[in-house]
């Protein structure tokens, strides 16, 4: 019955798929920093963001008062007040993570200003877990029903890479010997991505499992304090590549799960940067708007996607387009000083929202 109840879930949601395509935007609302009511309140008195009812079950809205008084409108399919717990999204998102066990690509990105709630989101406290070990224990667990009810072997690999100035970073292993670089290939064949000098973890059982998120954790700590600001200029990108084989039937799948952490997509005044942060500032900016126009020129069918023009989109080719699924979740802070910010950020994510990717109309339009 369970088994039944399940299927009947996954069909429900790959069926929205199909028809809404293989997009789907998100917006999260962080609470006020609760450590600190006095440093960070709601300067007006009024809420910033409201969240008005949308005359439609499938999606829901979110209404941003900006500093000069007038209100916008967004609508997204689904949005989180700064109540949702990280239960509640992740129940959002289960189902998308489930897939990448049937063999799909999937991208799950957080964009929003520094301090909007982008690492919460997807590493979380260590009381308070977010995507990445949510996922990475959905996955492994289902991993080994299947392999003791249908007889399917996988082999899960997860790394950690940062993107920083334009170049590859490897969070858990040393990285290449000096000279060498990370390159990245795809194999369109196959369906699958190599980093070179990329150490992966095999999680081969819960040990290794734990052992991997004790150093996503760890990754964390470091995000709070000292390599804070560092963070807020980087990409962070969790990947986890999934091998199966079924030797009974010889069916087999690669699945890929990417877990991304935007850099802070806040302006910045180029005018006054110089050196190091003039060159942080235009490769977050290079690097965004490259991820914005690959989901713009995917959305317009164009024959040539231009995934070369960023270390972010050459990583994630083979994950964007195609009958690959991506979710991006819009973080914003309540707040009147990130208002501002929060309005382009919902803007950026509206234009996504607004894109359509893998439906059927693309199928007919494309020659298989
Ligand atoms: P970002 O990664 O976008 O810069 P963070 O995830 O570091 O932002 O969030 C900024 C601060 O707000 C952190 O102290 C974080 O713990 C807190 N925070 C963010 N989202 C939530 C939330 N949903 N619930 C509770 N605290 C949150
Ligand atoms: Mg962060």
């Amino acid at each position: 019955r369970v088994a039944e109840c399940e299927a009947t879930r996954r069909k429900l949601h790959n069926t929205i798929l199909t028809l809404k395509g293989n997009i789907r935007v998100f917006c999260r609302v962080r609470p006020l920093a609760p450590c600190s009511p006095d440093v960070e309140k709601l300067e007006t008195g009024q809420p910033v963001l409201a969240f008005p009812p949308v005359g439609d079950a499938m999606t829901a809205g979110v209404e941003l008062t900006a500093s000069n008084g007038n209100k916008n409108t967004f609508t997204f399919d689904h949005v989180f007040g700064p109540t949702a717990s990280q239960e509640d999204v992740f129940e959002e998102v289960s189902l998308l993570v489930q897939s990448a066990l049937d063999g799909y690509k999937v991208c799950i990105f957080a964009y929003g200003q520094t301090g909007s709630g982008k690492t919460h989101t997807m590493l979380g406290t260590p009381d308070q877990a977010g995507l990445i070990p949510r996922a990475v224990e959905q996955l492994f667990t289902a991993a080994r029903e299947l392999e003791v009810s249908q007889g399917w072997t996988f082999e899960m690999k997860a790394s950690m890479l940062e993107i920083y100035n334009e170049e590859y970073k490897d969070l858990l292993g040393k990285g290449p010997p000096s000279g060498k670089k990370h390159t990245v290939t795809h194999d369109e064949r196959a369906g699958t991505t190599a980093v070179s000098y990329l150490e992966g973890v095999e999680c081969a059982d819960p040990e290794a499992v734990r052992t991997l998120l004790e150093r996503a954790a760890r990754l964390r700590a470091v995000g709070a304090t000292a390599a804070n600001e560092r963070s807020s200029r980087s990409h962070m990108v969790f990947l986890l590549s999934i091998r199966g084989a079924n030797a009974a039937t010889g069916q087999r799948l690669n699945g890929m799960l990417n877990l991304i952490d935007l850099a802070g997509s806040e302006r910045l005044k180029t005018s006054g940067a110089n050196g190091e942060r003039l060159k942080e500032t235009q490769a977050i900016n290079k690097s965004l708007s490259a991820l914005g126009d690959v989901i713009a020129a995917l959305g317009s069918r164009e024959a040539h996607i231009p995934y070369r023009n960023s270390k972010l989109t050459w990583l994630l080719q083979g994950c964007l387009g195609g009958d690959a699924k991506m979710l991006m979740i819009a973080n914003v802070a309540p707040t009147l000083s990130a208002a501002n910010e929060s309005l382009c950020s919902l803007r950026f994510a509206a234009k996504v929202n607004a894109t359509e990717i893998g439906t059927a109309r693309r199928s007919t339009s494309f020659a298989k």
